[in-house]
């Protein structure tokens, strides 16, 4: 029998009282010691981009420290944690330590922290999309995976949560390549989708979702911090999300659940998930601030009229922001089509995207460190609205 069970409990600060509460969560989730005892277990945190905790684009330090020391009281025997996380740009011990030490995580979270780049293929015969992933040692080769995730809004899977945040096992800049390879955004959640299979089918996995300070607007990274006040585990990334996308209001519209509903890794509603503690219908949050790239319109929605052929025409796309853009160049090597280059304007570097070869990835705005990608609406679409 399916275990659809996500508990969820309104939580409002990072206090020394969350150990407690994500212990009760992890045990009505299904954790247990047995479940642990001689285990090799790897720590995912979200930490996609080098900013402050207070900027909630990652997981936040006490929160992580508490869902280990969580999984500590269940007192397994005879195992080994690792916390490990491979960030959006290149994978270097130089850029991990980076990360770590601006998103505030240090060895005193309760875990060693990984430093090694070494990344391993794992195949997975049963992908529908995807076959075989390289994916950073530590993860490859957990029994168990306490996944850390971050609630956030996202601008090509409208939220990030758990099945999101598994992307961060893939090695640094592999990341552009996959976006590359699967550049359908149907084909990406697919793949996506394999990734979550993948590890689900071979592990145990234990999401815990940091909802106390997280992002609606432009995420994952360039958003704006907003309390959701909320905790959620479930042994279920799927179960997680479904009950993640109706906290935020957007139940039945954000695409990798929609997806995991339509592969029966999940309920068709959130209303059929088995959920502990407190009362979602009376969590849920009605004016949580969608991604531009993600906001429907009647004119958005008629490419589907046409076979797809016109969808990239009226599909929200990456503007540079020239009074923000410094010309940094991070843009520039995050681009998985290689469309962006720098140029000379007004006597200074700025980023210019050459939109014919664009695949609306968003890997641009979500790596921007200055917030410098807006995304817009097509032209008609804003003069009709
Ligand atoms: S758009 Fe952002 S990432 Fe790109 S060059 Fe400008 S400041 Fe840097
Ligand atoms: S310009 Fe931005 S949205 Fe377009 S392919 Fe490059 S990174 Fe992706």
């Amino acid at each position: 029998m399916k275990n659809y069970t996500v508990a969820i409990n309104k939580y409002t600060k990072y206090d020394e009282n969350l150990t407690n509460l994500l212990f009760e969560q992890m045990k009505a989730a299904g954790v247990s010691k047995e479940m642990l005892d001689n285990k090799k277990i790897a720590i995912k945190p979200n930490l996609v981009i080098s900013k402050k905790p207070e900027a909630a684009a990652t997981t936040h330090p006490v929160f992580l420290k508490s869902a280990i020391s969580a999984l500590k009281m269940f007192g397994a025997e005879n195992t080994t944690l690792i916390v490990a996380e491979s960030a959006g740009g290149p994978y270097t011990t130089a850029t991990i330590k980076n990360h770590y030490s601006v998103c505030g995580i240090d060895e005193s979270c309760g875990a060693p922290l990984n430093y090694s780049t070494d990344a391993q293929i794992v195949m997975f015969p049963e992908g529908e999309t995807c076959k075989r992933f390289n994916v950073i040692s530590p993860i490859a080769e957990a029994d168990v995976i306490l996944n850390v995730c971050k609630l956030k809004t996202h601008s090509l899977t409208k939220i990030s949560c758990a099945q999101k945040n598994y992307f961060g096992i893939i090695p640094g800049i592999e990341k552009f390549e996959m976006h590359a390879a699967y550049s359908d955004q149907k084909d990406f959640r697919r793949m996506l989708c394999d990734l979550s299979e993948m590890l689900r089918k071979s592990k145990t996995l234990i999401n815990v979702c940091d909802g106390i300070l997280g992002m609606e607007g432009n995420g994952p990274t360039g958003g704006t911090p907003r309390k959701f006040d909320v905790v959620l585990t479930s042994l279920s990334p799927y179960c997680l999300d479904l009950a993640a996308e109706k906290i935020l209001g957007f139940e039945g519209t954000a695409p990798m659940v929609t997806l995991a509903k339509e592969k029966g890794l999940c309920p068709d509603s959130a209303d059929k998930l088995n959920i502990v503690g407190d009362k979602i219908d009376e969590l849920v949050i009605n004016d949580v601030v969608a991604p531009d790239a993600q906001r429907k319109t009647f004119l958005s929605e008629l490419h589907g009229l046409f076979g797809g052929k016109v969808a990239n025409f009226f599909s929200p796309k990456p503007y540079i922001n020239s009074n923000k853009c410094v010309g940094c160049g991070e843009c520039v090597r995050s681009c998985p089509m290689h469309t962006i280059e720098l140029v000379e304007k007004n006597g200074k570097k700025q980023a210019k995207i050459n939109r014919n070869k664009c695949i609306l990835c968003y890997c641009c705005q979500e790596l921007c460190p200055l917030v410098a990608v807006d995304v817009k609406q097509n032209i008609l679409i804003r003069l009709v609205h």
